[in-house]
């Protein structure tokens, strides 16, 4: 876009919970540019002015852990849930294994799609296609790139899957991460499943890649008795062994690791990628999740595709709650900020390499306008936490890297609905072609 983006008459908040009203903000090709009080910006004849009138504007929500693609295709249900790890694996392997780029393309699509209209800027994606890893991946980052959604994808390589390689799968993953190394809205990261279906070679070929690629890695911690029985090994001492951890890796669930295995997560400055609305269906994951908050380490909220972060956020409130209750943790209010912007902007400014989070002079300009006014300066609606009315605010607009992607409550560049015709019957071809349709019916 040539010329200014002008957002007027705004209520910055911040992640803290604090509201400055009568604002404005300029944005400049994909950075930031200035900040000020409301009559000190004037719009000039080439802007784009964004009325706010008093709106909120806040930073655009990070999805630590997704799966754009999966989340159509296989869900939660008491059914799923009650099946051991490796069983749970299966089924959705062979849904997954049959995946086409196409498929991928118009599924994802959709899916980020919804996500701008939710507020969601950037989506750590967990894709799972397999068959065709190198094209699915460069499917979905066209879908990306379309409709103007931040992406970092990974593919959640595995052994265990007839007739498909592992090391086919991470080399298709590695020429993604280098094809995409200079993009400004796409990157690529390597993935693998989870530990218990990582074998030692396949987590040797992912640790060189990310070597001689300097990128993170993706992957599940389920550290079950399913996964020791698998591997005889603890997964978080595995990968480290492996040097999977660290700065850019993005470690979802951490189901059952202990506070020392938090800590090793934490030395590392992996991001855990925490599904609270999950961990109450889940054995390990609670506890996990509380070892994780109790040493302080990296966290993030990750929906799977299949809720939104809003969803997850109050999942993770009754935990936090109990934690401050019983001493472990000292500022229940301060970790719902953590959850939902503090690791997740560190994240994204490790990988995009610029700052991340906040609306201020010289941040990335992913910036979400809400149908929400908040009552008075200070901090935001006194009484009502911020979460809970930023929740059930609709989305306005969404601008990502300085782009609009969605214009008071409208897409831009696709017709939503289209996407979602296009999407089902992309979903509906693999059910059918898989027999998934008669497990769900
Ligand atoms: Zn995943």
């Amino acid at each position: 876009m040539d010329g200014r983006l002008v957002l007027k008459d705004c209520s910055l908040f911040r992640p803290d919970g604090r509201v400055r009203t009568g604002m404005a903000v300029v944005i400049e090709g994909p950075r930031i540019t200035q900040v000020a009080p409301n009559a000190e910006i004037p719009v000039l004849p080439a802007d784009w002015e964004v009325a706010c009138r008093g709106r909120l504007v806040a930073p655009g929500l990070i999805d630590c852990h997704t799966h754009l693609v999966g989340g159509q295709l296989v869900g939660i249900s008491g059914e799923r849930v009650l099946k051991n790890t490796q069983l749970r694996f299966n089924q959705a392997m062979a849904v997954h294994k049959s995946v086409t780029p196409l498929e991928v393309e118009a599924m994802s699509a959709y899916a980020l799609a919804r996500g701008l209209r939710q507020g969601v800027t950037f989506h750590v994606e967990h894709l799972w296609a397999p068959a065709q890893v190198e094209a699915a991946m460069t499917a979905e980052a066209r879908s990306a790139e379309r409709l103007g959604a931040r992406l970092m994808l990974s593919h959640a390589s595995s052994d265990g899957i007839e007739g498909l390689r592992p090391e086919a799968q991470v080399e298709g993953n590695a020429a993604f991460v280098t094809a995409f190394a200079q993009n400004s809205l796409v990157h690529g990261a390597l993935g693998f499943f989870a530990s218990f279906c990582a074998s030692d070679d396949t987590l040797k070929l992912v640790a060189r890649a990310r070597e001689a690629l300097g990128c993170g890695v993706h992957f599940h911690l389920s550290d079950t008795d399913d996964d020791a029985a698998a591997t005889g090994r603890r997964a978080v001492a595995r990968l480290a062994e492996y040097q999977i951890l660290g700065p850019a890796s993005v470690a979802a669930y951490a189901r059952g690791i202990d506070r020392v295995e938090a800590e090793l997560l934490a030395k590392s400055e992996t991001l855990i990628a925490l599904s609270p609305r999950m961990a109450q269906t889940m054995p390990g994951a609670q506890t996990g999740m509380e070892a994780a908050l109790s040493v302080q380490a990296l966290v993030g909220l990750g929906t799977s595709g299949n809720a939104t972060l809003w969803h997850e956020l109050k999942g993770a409130l009754a935990i936090v709650v109990a934690m401050a209750r019983s001493g472990q943790l000292l500022d229940p209010d301060g970790t719902m900020a953590q959850f939902l912007y503090g690791g997740a902007s560190e994240l994204c400014t490790q990988i995009f390499g610029v700052p991340c989070g906040n609306v201020e002079v010289g941040a990335v300009a992913d910036v979400v306008v809400y149908d929400h006014v908040s009552w008075d300066e200070g901090v935001a609606d006194a009484g009502v936490p911020w979460w809970s009315m930023l929740d059930s605010a609709p989305v306005a607009w969404t601008i990502v890297n300085g782009r609009v992607t969605v214009r008071e409550g409208q897409l831009l560049g696709a017709d939503y609905i289209g996407l979602a015709k296009e999407a089902a019957a992309a979903a509906g071809a693999v059910a059918r072609r898989t027999g998934l349709h008669v497990t769900v019916r």
